[in-house]
């Protein structure tokens, strides 16, 4: 493991040397060098997550699909948005405009003697072993996840912004990323508060989001795997395509308050909370009004995040 991250922290240092190092202090902005290296290693950990999407879940998506393809075009638009998230420029702006805010507000709530729900504080010495607060955090940060994710469906013009995400009738390993990106600005938020509540290391904060990601483009493959004995412990891609299946995943009995399979990592939260189906089938994705009414979500990108605004001012 050590081997590992020292191997991703001289790639990281030699491509900021080498490019980013010159184009930052080229463009005027010596004092942005220090997030300059961090956005260089959010692209590496992006390039890495396509390399192994490529290599390994495209392969898998191709031995058992879970369904046909029959629209090719449908995919591409996912492509773009996982290279928009997963290169950093989504999260290049994101740090430039609505993190320092972020920082601003939970310092300032610290100031006046707010409290914090740092792990450490709750149990002392935890995170002394970086691994253990590691996977501590990324089981507190799934149930953060879990409840977002619920919200998305419950309240109405959340749902209105979310529904582009399930919109896809044709999901694949591409799909996890096709968001309205007013729907990611409130996640991102939401995540960098909590993350700065309970005192994340921004170093294992980029590894928790890149363990969520890749788990994530492997649910949303177009791949018949249920896990086995496994799916207890980590959703499945059959697990969260029923979340996407039209009429039962997230409109059952109706889609407010029903739904199933909302968790993101962990199916623990469904399973506690009893909204969990293992059932094994494989049942077309997309949104009832969809399939039954011709509603248009939008093929490209533009119309989509178009759309979505529409819906959610009653369109
Ligand atoms: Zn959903
Ligand atoms: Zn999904």
């Amino acid at each position: 493991m050590e081997l590992w991250i020292d191997l991703f922290e001289d790639a990281q240092t030699g491509l900021f040397e080498a490019v980013m190092k010159p184009l930052t202090l080229a463009l005027g902005q010596h004092a942005l060098l220090e997030q300059a290296y961090e956005a260089t290693g959010w692209f590496l950990i992006g390039l890495l997550q396509i390399a192994f999407m490529l290599m390994v879940l495209l392969p898998l998506e191709r031995h058992r699909p879970a369904e046909p393809v029959t629209d090719r075009r449908a995919i591409y638009t996912d492509v773009i948005y996982t290279l928009i998230h997963r290169l950093g420029l989504f999260r290049l702006v994101f740090f430039f405009t609505l993190e320092p805010p972020v920082l601003a507000l939970t310092s300032w709530y610290f100031l006046q003697g707010g409290s914090t729900w740092q792990l450490d504080a709750l149990w002392p010495g935890v995170t002394d072993l970086p691994w253990v607060s590691f996977l501590l955090y990324l089981v507190v940060l799934d149930a953060l996840n879990y409840f977002i994710h619920r919200a998305q469906h419950q309240f109405n013009p959340w749902w209105a912004l979310h529904a582009l995400h399930h919109s896809q009738r044709q999901m694949t390993l591409w799909t996890d990323n096709r968001n309205h990106l007013l729907d990611d600005i409130i996640v991102a938020l939401l995540f960098a508060l909590a993350s700065q509540l309970l005192g994340v290391p921004p170093g294992q904060f980029v590894w928790l989001l890149a363990v969520s990601q890749l788990a994530e483009s492997l649910q949303h493959a177009n791949l018949r795997s249920r896990f086995g004995g496994l799916r207890y412990g980590l959703v499945s891609p059959q697990f969260h395509r029923y979340h996407h299946a039209i009429g039962v995943g997230h409109e059952s009995p109706k889609r407010v308050p029903g739904g199933h399979n909302f968790g993101v990592l962990l199916p623990w939260w469904d399973m506690m909370l009893d909204t969990a189906r293992f059932d094994d089938v494989y049942l077309p994705t997309g949104i009832r009004d969809q399939a039954e009414q011709g509603r248009d979500y939008g093929q490209g990108f533009w119309r989509q995040q178009w759309l979505g605004l529409r819906r959610l001012w009653g369109g």
